[in-house]
């Protein structure tokens, strides 16, 4: 077993970040986890707290851990920052005398991302909202889409999910910017942290190593049972116009058809403020959970299945 050794880092603003270097000694690929960017998303924070804690059972190559990406937001259990109210997710590459979110993503970048041979992102849905477990990332044909997606595979959650580009500002778009293949991984009820989830997380993360031959063996993942392709596309989302409680009529991963109804918002007068059909066929890859909602809340997002 190879123990970790820890690293400080600091923002400008004196913000720590706790880093965990493990090294094999053996050459090798080098991968950085990271966990909290979003500070509510706890998942990948504990699974990557427990291998920082136990150490990993390295054969080659080096690992840099990165549990807590985002501090201020843990300690708030909160998605974004409180102190600038910016979204970790959305500011990378971030900027080293920018905003403390903007500092935290130029640190990230240019200590952690950078020099990485393979980046793995861990998130959760929020609690208001579901996504299925899934690894996902980028395949537009570009050198290192072939491994990223092998590695998808590999983390074994079932269903893996392409985009043909990535977001701005994502931890996944600065290490397209540099070059290194990336994933990030996501799974429902957030918020809620069972030792099934919790053993999903490790394990997907050891089978990726034994992937890229740094570890000798994982426990068996899911085959793959779901492929899709496709951005987080507005026309095939939905948010309500009006408040009132959100009452869904499917699940996560249903198939459905253009104009199938996905749920109904309802008045507190009990009338139907607000009838939330399919625009398109497709996948239910986002589903609010939470009843209560407010003008502008996403309510569902479809997915395409690969062709
Ligand atoms: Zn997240």
């Amino acid at each position: 077993m190879i123990a970790a050794s820890s690293e400080q880092l600091r923002t400008a603003d004196g913000v720590v970040l706790e880093v965990f270097h493990l090294d094999s000694g053996v050459p090798g690929p080098t991968v950085t986890l990271l966990a909290g960017i979003h500070g509510n998303e706890v998942a990948g924070i504990v699974a990557l707290a427990q291998f920082a804690r136990e150490g990993l059972p390295l054969i080659a190559g080096r690992v840099r851990l990165l549990p807590v990406a985002h501090p201020a937001a843990h300690a708030a259990n909160l998605r974004v920052s409180p102190v600038d109210g910016l979204n970790l997710a959305r500011v990378f590459p971030g900027a080293a005398d920018g905003q403390p979110t903007e500092q935290l993503a130029a640190a990230i970048a240019d200590r952690l991302i950078t020099g990485a041979d393979v980046l793995i992102d861990l998130h959760t849905s929020s609690p208001d909202t579901d996504m299925p477990f899934f690894a996902g990332c980028l395949d537009d044909g570009s050198p290192g889409c072939d491994l990223a997606v092998a590695l998808c595979e590999a983390f074994g959650a079932g269903t893996v999910w392409t985009h043909p580009a990535n977001g701005i500002g994502r931890t996944v778009s600065t290490a397209q910017e540099l070059g290194i293949p990336a994933l990030y991984v996501e799974s429902p009820r957030g918020g809620v942290l069972t030792a099934e989830t919790l053993g999903d997380y490790r394990d997907g993360v050891l089978r990726i190593l034994a992937h890229l031959d740094m570890v000798d063996d994982a426990p068996e993942g899911r085959a793959t049972t779901l492929r899709l392709h496709g951005n987080g596309d507005v026309d095939r989302a939905a948010s309500t116009p009006r408040a009132g409680f959100f009452v869904t009529q499917r699940t996560l991963l249903d198939d459905v058809a253009a104009g199938e109804v996905i749920g109904r918002v309802i008045d507190s007068d009990g009338s139907d403020a607000f009838v939330c059909t399919a625009p398109a066929g497709g996948v239910i890859t986002v589903l609010r959970t939470q009843a209560i909602v407010s003008p502008g809340d996403v309510l569902f997002e479809l997915g395409t299945r690969r062709a």
